[in-house]
């Protein structure tokens, strides 16, 4: 099987009936590298860079961030990697961090609900420009997305524009240079407020991308990282779909690029049913990159809405699981 698995990297992402799909992978340390390569991944939809900060004792500096990001742009060779600004807070610590004031608060009670994502960053700038201005100079090493965490409203998304402009400006006056069309500028969609105001996050973001591991947690109201109440969490939840479905149908009114990059994305079962959403673009773990692969190549897209449509009449999550696995079953 291994075999025939290294075999799909050569074979197109399309579904039966020709249409293509986008199977991209997410990363989170620089040694995955050579793993993106031989998962035939059409490049990076996700580059956490929470891996910079991690066991760091000191915020790297701007130049050392851009040797990093431009060492990972350049392995893609043309491919394009989507970098992701820090998503701190919540129950994540990074002394690093703390020491340049980005400092999670360790006293709310719901750290989640917290100072987490892009509002953490905009409380604390200097890190979000320094980032900015890192992935800035990395972008003349080959094509690069700019991606906000944790967005919930659609001012939080013009204030970090405004901060990316003014970053850009600074640069090119100290003589950087860079294309007059900047990277695009584009945001996570992992709370029910920015599914539900898809619509308007559309108009201004550049792209977007689903993220269905918080999106499931903030929708269900269940902590992801839970043992207690991880029976509880199902990304594949009737909620949780709609609110994908939504999102997903807000952007492509738009035709503003959009992914989803969640767990989901990288579950051969769940890809059929996204499709029949209207996604066409997916961002997992490398390794998952050729099983989905082989799973879409098996179905049309007329299958893949028929299945969409009976989910989305189900009323609960074992229904959705079933009529998904009878589906898989079946192909
Ligand atoms: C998500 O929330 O789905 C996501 C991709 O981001 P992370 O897992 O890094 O929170
Ligand atoms: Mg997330």
């Amino acid at each position: 099987e291994r075999q025939a698995l290294g075999r799909l990297r050569r074979l197109a992402a399309r579904l039966s009936s020709g249409e293509k799909l986008q199977l991209q992978a997410n990363l989170e340390l620089p040694a995955e590298l050579p793993l993106i390569a031989q998962s035939g991944a059409a490049g990076i939809g996700l580059l956490r860079t929470e891996f910079l900060f991690m066991n760091a004792q000191a915020m790297p500096d701007v130049d050392a961030q851009a040797a990093i990001y431009s060492e990972i742009v350049t392995a893609m060779a043309g491919d394009v990697t989507t970098i992701r600004v820090v998503d701190w807070g919540g129950e994540k610590h990074s002394e690093a961090l703390d020491r340049a004031g980005l400092r999670g608060e360790g006293e709310s009670v719901n750290p989640a609900l917290g100072m987490r994502g892009l509002r953490l960053l905009l409380r604390h700038p200097a890190v979000l420009e320094s980032q900015f201005a890192a992935i800035l100079k990395a972008s003349s090493a080959g094509p690069v997305r700019v991606m906000l965490p944790m967005v919930t409203t659609v001012p939080e998304l013009r204030e970090a524009r405004d901060i990316y402009h003014r970053v850009a400006r600074r640069l090119r006056r100290k003589g950087v240079r860079l294309d007059d069309n900047l990277p695009p500028l584009g945001i996570m969609v992992e709370t029910p407020a920015a599914a539900l105001m898809g619509d308007a996050l559309a108009q201004e973001a550049e792209f977007m991308a689903i993220g269905t591991n918080d999106l499931t947690m903030y929708t269900l109201a269940v902590d992801r990282a839970s043992a207690e109440v991880a029976s509880l969490y199902h990304p594949l939840h009737p909620a949780v779909l709609r609110l994908i479905q939504t999102v997903t149908e807000a952007a492509l009114r738009q035709y503003r690029p959009i992914s989803i990059c969640g767990e989901i994305a990288g579950d051969p079962r769940a890809v059929p049913l996204l499709v029949g959403l209207g996604l066409r673009s997916f961002s997992m773990t490398a390794s998952a990159v050729p099983r989905v692969k082989r799973a879409v190549r098996a179905v049309s897209f007329e299958d893949c809405r028929r299945l969409a449509h009976r989910v989305m009449e189900a009323p609960d999550v074992a229904e959705v699981t079933s009529l998904v696995d009878a589906f898989a079953a079946g192909t």
